[in-house]
């Protein structure tokens, strides 16, 4: 069934568990995801990025009809809304979480522009997630790593003003492909979760190793991004085929069991299975 990120976050910060958002830009993938949750009697979360589909509106009501007939509880955000018309698309497709990005802008523009969107969207029933600090890219975490760390005052502060439902932070994660060691903040990670009132969400999942990504699903975080990882899964799952012949190749589904398998090692590891 189709639910807000609100209700499935609010379940996952009582009970200290995280819920992976997997990214997805096919029927294939959306399938498979929902087939993991499924299977792991599990909450979902639907990740799409505007700019990988250009058709958002055609496609998110595709993905939301698919999360309705799930006998899990799913839900469906848009990842990294930069402009207001994205998010108004993703709205009217029938998404039940913005995540309105305007994290690369000064602290008071972020707000406006985070106050403006969660009123129109609480005003309809769908969630706001915003960013606070900037979670940068892995093929520059010699810089983005330790810059654009979230601080803690800033983001009560930025809570408290725009009545957010989540906040994604940045604690040391990065987008991509990390070149070096991801550095995770955990004692940052555990002042924010005590700080603050509402669920916290990692970008940047992928690649940030499993110990990294169970102790930050257990100590304060409540969602977890992730694309490269699940798409990475899905290619290895294709390529160990045997592909000599001339057999006829199940291509999609191929690639739809490598990235379930994967959506169910991270289930499992988020201590989300069962919930
Ligand atoms: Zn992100």
């Amino acid at each position: 069934m189709l639910v807000t990120l609100h209700e499935l976050l609010a379940k996952a910060k009582k009970e200290s568990y995280a819920i992976p958002a997997t990214n997805v830009d096919n029927e294939h993938n959306v399938r498979a995801a929902i087939a993991a949750a499924e299977e792991m009697n599990s909450p979902l979360i639907l990740n799409v990025i505007p700019n990988a589909n250009p058709d958002i509106e055609f496609f998110g009501r595709i993905i939301c009809d698919l999360a309705r007939r799930s006998t899990q509880k799913i839900a469906v955000n848009l990842d990294h809304g930069k402009t207001f018309e994205e998010c108004m698309k993703g709205i009217r497709a029938g998404f039940t979480s913005i995540m309105i990005d305007r994290s690369l802008c000064q602290f008071d523009e972020n707000v406006e522009e985070v106050k403006e969107m969660v009123k129109i969207a609480h005003s309809l029933g769908v969630s706001v997630e915003a960013e606070l600090g900037h979670v940068g890219s892995g093929d520059n975490y010699g810089v983005d790593g330790s810059t654009g760390i979230t601080q803690v005052e800033e983001a009560k502060r930025f809570v408290e003003l725009t009545n957010v439902d989540a906040l994604a932070v940045a604690v040391g994660t990065a987008h991509g492909v990390y070149t070096g060691e991801p550095n995770i903040r955990f004692e940052l990670l555990h002042e924010l979760r005590d700080a603050l009132p509402i669920p916290l969400v990692l970008h940047g999942g992928s690649g940030t190793g499993d110990e990294n990504l169970k102790r930050c699903a257990h100590e304060g975080i409540n969602k977890i991004n992730l694309s490269n990882d699940l798409k990475r899964a899905a290619i290895e799952n294709l390529t160990k085929e045997d592909l000599s012949g001339n057999a006829v190749y199940q291509l999609y589904p191929l690639l739809a069991q490598g990235f379930k398998n994967k959506v169910i090692h991270y289930i499992k590891l988020f201590g989300c299975a069962g919930k």
